[in-house]
């Protein structure tokens, strides 16, 4: 360990070129012993070489190996120019001149920690003008000397809960926006799991390493009040993201497409991630695979072309933020903000500095340094951070090419084209854009990845995980590439083009029918009513809904009025939310679920014990049962607003016994005498297998019905909701599921009641037609589904739609369910 004394520090000098800063600093390790006279021409003679300038305004002047033996002492000494000196013919100026005497490697642990200012502006800036050698000292050295006034390093007084509320956790964006609301504060501000586990707000890594999802408590700690109440406030916000949008309920489930060629010479199957239908030709992203080699050279100066790399793929990045942010927003660019962030993650630099002073190459520092945190995203549970990786890819490319000197080849020739490649990456699919591509088929990812999301901003129908083969697909072929249907259709004959031009055409029309019939009620073509509500989570999102169409609110979720914050909401906050909502709707029916928390919704400020199988322990109403502390206070301020509203319904989530049910109307029923509030209408989910069975014990008691598909076929088939691997075959239009809600209709058709759906099958083409086919009254969707379930009705007649129900009972799989429903005659029928 080397240690720097104050005399080997000299602050706020001028030099008026590169040798006379090296003379100065040279003195210096003269003067103090470390090193004879002559080491100065050693020095020298070390810069003719080769350049020592570090980055950041930093140069690491030291002498030849044949000066070597003029060293006594292994030491360094800094000179501080805060006016700056020319160093190379790069026109770089050197502020901070480190001069290093090492007669082996005991002074590593100073390059490494210089490397580290490296990263860090504001540092370099303080170093660059300090009038306190201290600072320095502690900069280079760790340790600020006893001597020095030292302000301890401060501690982090002040904390406060909070729950993440973002859908897809804490991902890249909004980890950006939190670095950069730290910094723009100043300070520090650190978050910390229940584990213990514990990131610096302003470091990327650290903080997606972290691995936070949905409903993770955190504590945040920050130096002052006021940054403590920016921030928690700016979490609960969601730091730029959606927070409106569902958890992520299934993912997209292979569909019996609409259309379909009829001559084509193969097919190719993977996962829908973006909508649309493109004619045209392929043509294989092959990027051209980054040769890495260990080839070490000075570490200095791989240091500096390390910096210089970090620096040219920053400015692409930002030319990337600029051009995005125009041509399709700035919550697209975003993407990219997020990917300047993962650059200058102060982590990465340092274990890549770290690996080449421990005699590597630049290049192949970085990438393993990058390489191992990749491994470590892909590792995580939840599939959305994981799928963060491939972000970390992108930018690992993009700094390996700027060290290797290698441009990435466009990858257009003539005309757009439907690109087929392994996978691809964010920037490659921002930079292709719709001037240079129909669309794409990726080998591999996920219709989460950040890929697929800038496919759908761009408006570029797009299919992953369609394996291997795709890659052996000829440059040139003929192909329609179907999005929605997650289909690659090779060699087509010329009327099947001519037939996908006319489903183009005819997918827009529908696409605006839909939009301008959204207001007429949900029916089927000859009438039958259908009525097409709603899920939505809080009141501001009522308004949204009934402008595209919803006829009533089908499931508020009330969980999120507890997700979204770090205490419970109080009864009085709860009846002015579901108040806002009973007037917002105008007498249309609103239905409010009692508390659904358990199974995949943590709230962690509840102290909930955890439990080994989630999804089957204390959930919905059984925690319900647990907690009167947490269900009295909802069913009051439930009943204080259906006293003045009788749009009011209430529904109780994951009944799975009569007993269950009885047992919380009797509470509601207590609330109500208590309250003098007259009787409301009372529902039950249908969402485990047991209430389907029992449906006609339920239907003499209850008013209505609502089938929680989602919860009802991982029940039924027991696989896991969110299981990545069983997305595909968690289909809700499995015969099995569709025999249960065929036994829940008829039971409450023989007592006079209503069903409806409110799990993801409503939103859903072929499920909405299937449903309502079975006798369901109601479907309720997310909002921008509403017009087209609604159009889908309109497309065939009830007898049409019960038939295909009848149909569907009797097929072995949820495949031939699907293959059932062929597209209805368009002529017509969709207007
Ligand atoms: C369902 O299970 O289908 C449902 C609507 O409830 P949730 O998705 O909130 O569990
Ligand atoms: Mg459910």
């Amino acid at each position: 360990m080397v240690d720097l004394p104050q005399n080997l520090i000299r602050l706020g000098v001028q030099a008026g070129s590169k040798a006379d800063a090296i003379s100065q600093v040279a003195a210096l390790l003269i003067e103090a012993g470390n090193v004879a006279p002559n080491y100065l021409s050693g020095m020298l003679a070390r810069e003719e070489q080769a350049n020592t300038y570090l980055g950041s305004g930093i140069a690491i002047p030291h002498g030849t190996p044949e000066t070597r033996n003029l060293i006594r002492k292994t030491g360094i000494a800094v000179l501080q120019v805060p006016g700056g000196v020319q160093w190379g013919e790069g026109g770089e100026t050197v502020r901070l001149v480190v001069g290093i005497a090492a007669a082996s490697d005991e002074h590593l642990d100073i390059l490494r920690r210089l490397t580290r200012v490296l990263s860090n502006d504001e540092l370099v800036e303080k170093l660059s003008t300090t009038t306190d050698p201290a600072d320095l000292q502690e900069a280079l050295t760790g340790e600020r000397p006893a001597a020095a006034p030292s302000p301890a390093a401060p501690e982090l007084p002040f904390t406060a809960q909070v729950t993440l509320p973002n859908p897809l956790g804490m991902h890249a964006r909004p980890a950006t926006g939190l670095a950069n609301l730290v910094r723009s504060r100043g300070g520090r501000v650190r978050l910390t799991r229940d584990s213990g586990e514990s990131a610096d707000a302003t470091r990327l890594m650290e903080v997606l390493s972290l691995g936070l999802t949905r409903g993770t408590a955190l504590t945040v700690s920050a130096e002052s009040r006021e940054t403590l109440a920016a921030v928690t406030d700016a979490i609960r916000a969601g730091l730029g993201d959606d927070l409106s949008a569902a958890p992520a309920q299934t993912a997209p489930v292979r569909r019996e497409p609409d259309w379909a060629p009829q001559h084509v010479g193969a097919t190719v199957e993977g996962v829908a991630a973006a909508d649309g239908l493109v004619v045209g030709v392929t043509r294989q992203h092959a990027p051209r695979p980054l040769d890495v080699r260990d080839e070490p050279s000075d570490p200095a100066q791989d240091a500096a072309r390390l910096d210089t790399a970090l620096a040219a793929a920053h400015a692409e990045l930002k030319v990337l933020v600029d051009d995005v942010g125009t041509k399709f927003g700035a919550d697209k660019a975003a993407i990219f903000l997020a990917h300047q962030e993962l650059l200058s993650d102060e982590g990465t630099v340092q274990d890549t500095v770290s690996r080449i002073l421990d005699g590597h190459g630049a290049a192949w520092a970085y990438q393993a340094a990058t390489g191992e945190r990749i491994a470590k995203l892909q590792k995580l549970d939840d599939p959305t951070l994981a799928a963060r990786a491939a972000d970390l890819g992108d930018v690992q490319r993009r700094v390996l090419r700027q060290l290797l000197g290698i441009r990435e080849a466009d990858v257009q020739a003539s005309g757009p084209v439907i690109l087929l490649a392994t996978d691809l990456t964010p920037s490659d699919t921002a930079r292709l854009g719709p001037d240079t591509l129909l669309g794409f088929v990726t080998a591999q990812g996920g219709p989460t990845s950040h890929t697929a999301i800038i496919a759908r901003g761009l408006g570029l129908p797009a299919v992953v995980a369609a394996g291997p083969g795709v890659l052996e697909v000829p440059d040139g072929t003929p192909a329609i590439l179907d999005g929605a249907a997650g289909r690659l259709y090779l060699n087509p004959s010329e009327a099947d083009v001519h037939s996908a031009r006319e489903r183009q055409g005819a997918l827009q029309q529908e696409r605006e029918a839909a939009r301008a019939a959204r207001f007429e009620p949900g029916a089927t073509r000859d009438g039958a009513r259908v009525e097409v509500a709603a899920n939505i989570n809080r009141a501001a999102d009522a308004l949204a809904a009934l402008e595209a169409g919803a006829e009533g609110v089908g499931l508020m979720r009330t969980e999120f009025l507890f997700l979204e914050r770090d205490s419970v909401p109080s009864e009085d906050e709860q009846e002015q939310e579901y108040r806002a909502m009973a007037l917002a709707l105008e007498g249309r029916p609103l239905i409010i679920r009692t508390l659904d928390i358990g199974g995949d919704k943590e709230v962690p400020y509840l102290g909930l014990a955890r439990e080994d199988n989630s999804f089957l322990g204390l959930r919905g109403i059984r925690l319900c049962f647990e907690r009167p502390d947490l269900f009295l206070p909802q069913l009051r301020a439930v009943a204080r607003v259906a006293k003045d509203h009788p749009n009011v319904h209430l529904m109780f989530p994951m009944i799975s016994t009569l007993e269950d049910f009885r047992r919380a109307r009797a509470i509601f029923d207590g609330v109500r005498r208590e309250l003098d509030v007259p009787s409301v209408p009372l529902g039950v989910m249908i969402e485990v297998p047991s209430a389907a069975l029992i449906a006609e014990a339920l239907a003499t008691e209850v008013d209505f019905f609502s089938v929680g598909t989602n919860d009802l076929t991982q029940y039924t088939l027991a696989m896991d909701r969110l299981h990545p691997q069983l997305a595909r075959q968690t289909d809700a239009m499995h015969p099995a599921v569709l025999q249960l809600i065929a036994l829940t209709v008829q039971a409450a058709e023989r007592h006079g009641k209503w069903v409806g759906v409110c799990g993801g099958a409503a939103g859903d083409e072929v499920g909405a037609l299937m449903l309502a086919g079975l006798g369901v009254r109601e479907l309720s969707v997310s909002t921008p589904q509403i017009a087209g379930v609604k159009a889908a009705l309109r497309g065939r007649t009830l007898a049409e739609l019960q038939a295909l129900a009848r149909e569907a009972l009797t097929q072995p799989t949820a495949e031939s369910v699907r293959a059932l429903v062929r597209p209805p005659e368009r002529e017509g029928a969709r207007a």
